[in-house]
C-alpha cells in the first residue's frame, strides 16, 4: 500500500488508517443498529481428507494472513468518518474443535453451528478459522470471514492461496506467489476518487431513470403476514435441474444469443411476476464488481448488487422478455460501479422496516472461480453446513452449474414462507424452464408456471369430492315430510305469533291453492312484498310448493326501485298486504293478500309438486353496474344443495332456535327461514321495529332459548355498539361482508362459535365457510361447501398456485342459471367449467389459496362495494345521478370518514344549475337534489346518507 499521502497520526508501524469502501462504511453503520447478522457471515467449509498436519496449517494461515491486508483488517469511525485500520501484524488462531468419531449429520451441525456470533468490526479478526476432528486423518475445515472483508468470489481466493501455502509449506519448498498489485484499501480509495462528480452523476443518473415509479415491493405472496420489522430467520431448499434441461437452456442460450444468466434471468421474473401478480418487478442480482485483473486475486467485499427491473408486458413472448432483459443486463453492466448502498441514498425510497429497500428477491448465477487446488497429500471437498437458519432476504435464489447440472439453492424468510411454498415455487421454475426450452416464442402468460402435480392439487384436493347429501334434494318436500313426522313442533314464531310445522305447513297450502286460482304460473314470478311476519314465511312456501319462483321484495326500499325490478321480473302476481302494496301505484298485475281472513271459500290445496331441480326457486334482485338492478335466477338444485350443506356445517339441530333478522330481498335471509326449517328447527323471526333498532334486537337475542343467528359484520358492529354482550349457547354466523380480525375477536368472547361465511348470490347465498377459532390473523373464507368447487384463476383461466392472488370463480351445484333477460352479462359472467360438469361463475372478488386447502378473500376486482353487508356497485348510483337533469357528471366512491363508511358523490353540475339559487336563497338546491337522489336510489342504506 502507497502510505506516502497519509498524514503521520493515521500511519504508525502498526498500522495504517485508510479509508473505507462505500460497502464497509454502511456496513459499519449497519453493524452499530445490530443489523449484520450471522446471515451475511461469509462461510467456507472444507472436508479434509488423509493426513494434516496442524503447525503446517497454522503456518499457512499465518502467511494467507500476511498475503491479504484485508485479513488484518478492522473498522474504525472517526469524526463521522469510517476507516479503514491495516494492522502490519495479526494473528489469526486456528481452532480445534474435536468431535472424533461424530457422524456427517453431527458434522454438519457442527459447521453450522460454530462461529455464528457477530464480528467485533473494531477488535477483529473478521475472520475465524476452525479445524474440526473427526479421526485422526479426517478432517473438516471452516473458514468465516466478516461481510465487510470478503464475499463469495473472496472465498475462491482464500481457499486457492491456503492450499498452495500449506502445500510449499508442507514440501519445504518455497512459494512464489505472484505479487498482489494491488490491496483492497487501494480499491477503496481509487472508488471514492473515481466515484464522486461526473461518474458518480453519471451512473445515478441511470439508475435513477432506469428504476424512476418502480415497486417498492416485488415478493411471493407470503404465508405469514409481514411484520412490521422485518427479521432474518431463514431456510434454505436445494433443487438440481435435469441434465438434459441444464444442457437445452446452454443451447438456447447460444441460439438467442443470451448469456445463460439471462435466459435464467428472464424465466426467474416471469416465474416471479405471474406468482406475484405483478408486472413491473425490480430484483437484484451480485456481480462480482472485479472488472479489472488486479482486483482478480484479492479477498475483499467487492461484490455489489444491482436492482434490475423487468416489465412483463401484456402480450409479449418469451423471446421479446429475452430482448429485452438481455438489453437491460448489459446497460446495468455498464453502470454496475454505483454501489448498492449509494443508490439506495439515491433514490432514497421511503423508509420501511419492514422489508429491505428497492428489491426483496435476489437471484445469482454463481460463477467464481473454483480451482480444485490440491491441498499438499489432503484431498479436499467441499463440506455440507447446516443451513444457518437465516435469510438475508424474502427469496435468494442461486444457482450454480456443477456436474453438468445445474443446481437451484432457496434460501428464505421463514418469518414469511413455509418451505412447502419455496418447494412448489422451485418447481414451478423447472416447469417453466422445461416449457421454454420447448417453446422460446410462447406467449408470456401462456407459459405454465407450476408443476402439474401442484396445478391438479389446487384443481381437486382443495375441493370437496361430489357427495350425494342426506335427505330428500326438493327443499319443500323436505319441510313437507317434518310437518309429517312432527306436525306439533315449533316451526316459526314472530312476535306474539307461534306456529308450528303443521300449521305452516296447512297455510302454505292454503296459499299455494290461491296463488294458482290466481293464475300463478310456474315460469312467472311470483312477487312478494310483505312486513316482517309468519306470512312472509307462508307467501315463500306457497310459491315453493307450486313449483313456482318468488321474487323477493323490501317494502322499505323506494317505490321506483320496486317497480322497475317487479317491470323488469314481467311479475304479474304480487303478494301483499293493503299497505304495501300501495307502495306501487303504477302496478298492474294480480294482488293476493296473505291474511286469510274474510275469504269464505277456499281453494282445494293442491298436491305438493315436484317441478325438478333447473327450474328457478327464487329471482332476487341485486346491484347492477349498468345503473339498474340485475335479476339472478337460483334454481330448486341450488337451494336444496345449499341447506342440505348447511344442515353439515355450520350445522342446525332440531333443538335450534335461529334469530331471522335479514331482509327477505337479500338472499342470506334464505338460510334464515329455510334453513331451520329443513332439520324440524324454529325460525324466530325478528319484527320490523326489532331489525331497525339495535337495542331492541339486542334484548330478542338475550332470549335464551335462540341459539343461532347470522348476520352481516356491520350488523354485529351495530350490536356491539349497542351495548350487546352476547351470552353463552349462541353460535353466530357472519357473512356477507369481509370478517376483520378485530370483530372476529369481540365476536368470539360473546358466543359458543363463530363461523365466517362467504358467497355470492350467483352461487345460491353461502359458497365457503369456516369455524374462526382464533382472532387476530386475516379470517378465512375457508372451504368450499359441498358439491362446490372453487377455482382462483389468472385472467387466462388458468389456476393461479397456492399463495398467489387470482380470481375466484366458483363451479358446482350452487351456480345460478344466469340473469334475468341478461343474456351477454350472463354469457361473460358464467362460463362452462372447463376443470368440471356444469358452469362455473365469476365472482369478480379476489382470492388466494392458503396451503392448508382454506381461501382468503383479497378484495374486488371492480367497483362493487359492500356498504353495511348490502352489495352495490358505484356505477348503479352513477347512473342514477346522470340521469338527474341537474347532473352532467358523477362519480362515487366508498370512503371511511369518521371511522364510518360512506358514500361520497363528486357530481359535475349541468350547465347554468349551479347558478340556480334554492327556494331558501341559498345555492343549495343541486346538494339537496342530489343528496335526494342518493336517499331514494340507495334507500336501503338509508338513513344515513
Ligand atoms: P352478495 O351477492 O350480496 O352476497 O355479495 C357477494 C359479495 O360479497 C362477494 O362477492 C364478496 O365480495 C362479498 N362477501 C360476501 N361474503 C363475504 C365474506 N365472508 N368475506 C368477504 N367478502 C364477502
Ligand atoms: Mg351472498
Amino acid at each position: 500500500m502507497n502510505a506516502a499521502n497519509l498524514s503521520a497520526d493515521r500511519c504508525t508501524s502498526e498500522h495504517y488508517l485508510l479509508p473505507s469502501s462505500f460497502a464497509q462504511q454502511r456496513w459499519w453503520f449497519l453493524a452499530q443498529l445490530e443489523a449484520t447478522g450471522s446471515a451475511w457471515h461469509v462461510r467456507l467449509p472444507l472436508r479434509l481428507r488423509g493426513r494434516l498436519d496442524m503447525a503446517a496449517l497454522e503456518q499457512a494461515v499465518d502467511r494467507l494472513v500476511e498475503r491479504h491486508e484485508t485479513l488484518r483488517t478492522t473498522l474504525e469511525c472517526r469524526d463521522g468518518e469510517v476507516l479503514q485500520v491495516v494492522a502490519s501484524q495479526r494473528a489469526v488462531p486456528v481452532e480445534l474443535v474435536d468431535i472424533g468419531g461424530a457422524d456427517e449429520a453431527e458434522l454438519r451441525a457442527t459447521l453450522g453451528a460454530l462461529g455464528s456470533e457477530p464480528f467485533d468490526l473494531a477488535a477483529g479478526p473478521l475472520l475465524r478459522v476452525y479445524l474440526i476432528r473427526l479421526g485422526p486423518a479426517d478432517h473438516a475445515l471452516l473458514m468465516i470471514s466478516d461481510h465487510s472483508i470478503s464475499d463469495a468470489w473472496s472465498s475462491g481466493i482464500l481457499f486457492r492461496d491456503l492450499a498452495a501455502f500449506y502445500a510449499s509449506v508442507t514440501a519445504g519448498e518455497p512459494l512464489s506467489l505472484p505479487d498482489l498489485p494491488i490491496q483492497y484499501a487501494d480499491f477503496a480509495a481509487w472508488q471514492r476518487d473515481w466515484l464522486t462528480g461526473d461518474e458518480l452523476d453519471r451512473q445515478a443518473a441511470y439508475w435513477r431513470r432506469r428504476l424512476a415509479g418502480a415497486p417498492c415491493l416485488v415478493t411471493l405472496p407470503g404465508d405469514r403476514p409481514r411484520t412490521p420489522l422485518q427479521g432474518n430467520r431463514g431456510d434454505r431448499l436445494g433443487q438440481a435441474l435435469p441434465a438434459a434441461l441444464t444442457s437445452a437452456l446452454g443451447e438456447l442460450a447460444r441460439a438467442e444469443g443470451v448469456t445463460v444468466f439471462m435466459l435464467l434471468f428472464a424465466a426467474f421474473n416471469l416465474l416471479l411476476g405471474r406468482w406475484s401478480d405483478q408486472r413491473d418487478l425490480v430484483v437484484g442480482t451480485p456481480i462480482a464488481g472485479r472488472r479489472r485483473s488486479e482486483l482478480e486475486n484479492l479477498v475483499g467485499c467487492f461484490v455489489n448488487t444491482l436492482a434490475l427491473r423487468t416489465s412483463l408486458d401484456h402480450g409479449a413472448s418469451f423471446r421479446d422478455l429475452l430482448v429485452q432483459v438481455r438489453e437491460a443486463t448489459l446497460e446495468a453492466f455498464a453502470h454496475q460501479d454505483l454501489p448498492f448502498e449509494k443508490l439506495v441514498e439515491v433514490l432514497n425510497p421511503p423508509r420501511n422496516l419492514a422489508h429491505s429497500p428497492v428489491f426483496q428477491v435476489l437471484f445469482s448465477l454463481q460463477n467464481a472461480p473454483w480451482e480444485a487446488a490440491g491441498f499438499g497429500t489432503v484431498t479436499v471437498a467441499p463440506a455440507e453446513i447446516a443451513a444457518a437458519g437465516t435469510s438475508k432476504f424474502d427469496l435468494a435464489v442461486s444457482v450454480v452449474e456443477f456436474d453438468g447440472q445445474l443446481w437451484l439453492g432457496l434460501e428464505f424468510n421463514t418469518d414469511l414462507y413455509v418451505a412447502d411454498t419455496i418447494r412448489r415455487f422451485g418447481a414451478g421454475f423447472e416447469t417453466l424452464l422445461t416449457a421454454i426450452v420447448a417453446n422460446p416464442g410462447a406467449a408470456l402468460d401462456q407459459l405454465p408456471v407450476q408443476a402439474p402435480a401442484d396445478r391438479l392439487r389446487v384443481l381437486r384436493n382443495f375441493n370437496p369430492a361430489p357427495v350425494a347429501l342426506a335427505g330428500p334434494p326438493d327443499p319443500y318436500q323436505c319441510f313437507e315430510r317434518l310437518a309429517e313426522s312432527r306436525p306439533g313442533a315449533l316451526a316459526a314464531v314472530c312476535g306474539d305469533t307461534r306456529v308450528s310445522y303443521q300449521e305452516l305447513e296447512h297455510r302454505a297450502g292454503v296459499l299455494a291453492a290461491r296463488l294458482l286460482h290466481a293464475g300463478a304460473r310456474a315460469d312467472q314470478p311470483v312477487a312478494i312484498l310483505l312486513p316482517r311476519s309468519v306470512d312472509m314465511l307462508v307467501a315463500v312456501l306457497a310459491v315453493l310448493r307450486i313449483g313456482g319462483h318468488y321474487l323477493p321484495l323490501d317494502p322499505r326500499h323506494p317505490p321506483a326501485r320496486l317497480a322497475f325490478i317487479l317491470d323488469d321480473a314481467g311479475a304479474s302476481l304480487l303478494v301483499a298486504t293493503p299497505d304495501t302494496a300501495r307502495q306501487l301505484p303504477g302496478y298492474r298485475g294480480r294482488v293476493v293478500e296473505p291474511d286469510l281472513d274474510g275469504e269464505s271459500v277456499l281453494p282445494t290445496v293442491p298436491p305438493v309438486t315436484d317441478p325438478g331441480g333447473e327450474v328457478p326457486a327464487y329471482l332476487i334482485y341485486t346491484s347492477g353496474s349498468t345503473g339498474k338492478p340485475k335479476g339472478v335466477r337460483v334454481p330448486r338444485r341450488a337451494l336444496g344443495n345449499f341447506l342440505a350443506s348447511m344442515t353439515r356445517e355450520p350445522g342446525l339441530e332440531a333443538t335450534d332456535q335461529l334469530l331471522a333478522v335479514t331482509t327477505l330481498a337479500f338472499d342470506i335471509a334464505v338460510l334464515e327461514l329455510l334453513l331451520p326449517l329443513t332439520v324440524g328447527a324454529t325460525t324466530v323471526i325478528a319484527t320490523d321495529d326489532e331489525v331497525r333498532d339495535p337495542d331492541a334486537l339486542a334484548l330478542r337475542l338475550a332470549d335464551p332459548r335462540i341459539t343461532v343467528m347470522q348476520a352481516t359484520p356491520a350488523t354485529w358492529r351495530n350490536l356491539i355498539a349497542a351495548g350487546w354482550t352476547g351470552r353463552p349457547g349462541l353460535r353466530l354466523l357472519s357473512g356477507g361482508e369481509a370478517l376483520d380480525g378485530e370483530l372476529a375477536g369481540q365476536l368470539l368472547v360473546r358466543a359458543d362459535a363463530l363461523w365466517n361465511l362467504y358467497g355470492p348470490t350467483e352461487t345460491t347465498v353461502w359458497s365457503c365457510c369456516c369455524r374462526v377459532a382464533d382472532a387476530g390473523a386475516p379470517v378465512s373464507i375457508g372451504r368450499p361447501i359441498a358439491n362446490t368447487r372453487c377455482y382462483v384463476l389468472d385472467a387466462t383461466g388458468e389456476p393461479v398456485p397456492v399463495g398467489m392472488p387470482g380470481t375466484l370463480w366458483i363451479a358446482g351445484h350452487g351456480v345460478a342459471l344466469g340473469y334475468h333477460r341478461r343474456p351477454e352479462l350472463t354469457a361473460a359472467r358464467f362460463r362452462p367449467d372447463p376443470f368440471g360438469e356444469g358452469a362455473m361463475y365469476d365472482t369478480g372478488d379476489r382470492a388466494r389459496w392458503r396451503s392448508d386447502g382454506q381461501l382468503e378473500w383479497l378484495g374486488r376486482r371492480d367497483f362493487q362495494v359492500k356498504l353495511r353487508g348490502f352489495r352495490i356497485e358505484l356505477q348503479e348510483i352513477e347512473g342514477a345521478l346522470r340521469s338527474l337533469p341537474a347532473v352532467a357528471d358523477a362519480a362515487v366512491l366508498l370512503r371511511e370518514i369518521a371511522g364510518e363508511p360512506r358514500l361520497v358523490a363528486f357530481v359535475v353540475p349541468a350547465t347554468g344549475t349551479a347558478a340556480e339559487p334554492g327556494t331558501d336563497g341559498s345555492s343549495g338546491s343541486l346538494a339537496a337534489l342530489l343528496a335526494g337522489s342518493l336517499a331514494s336510489s340507495l334507500a336501503e342504506v338509508l338513513p344515513a346518507y
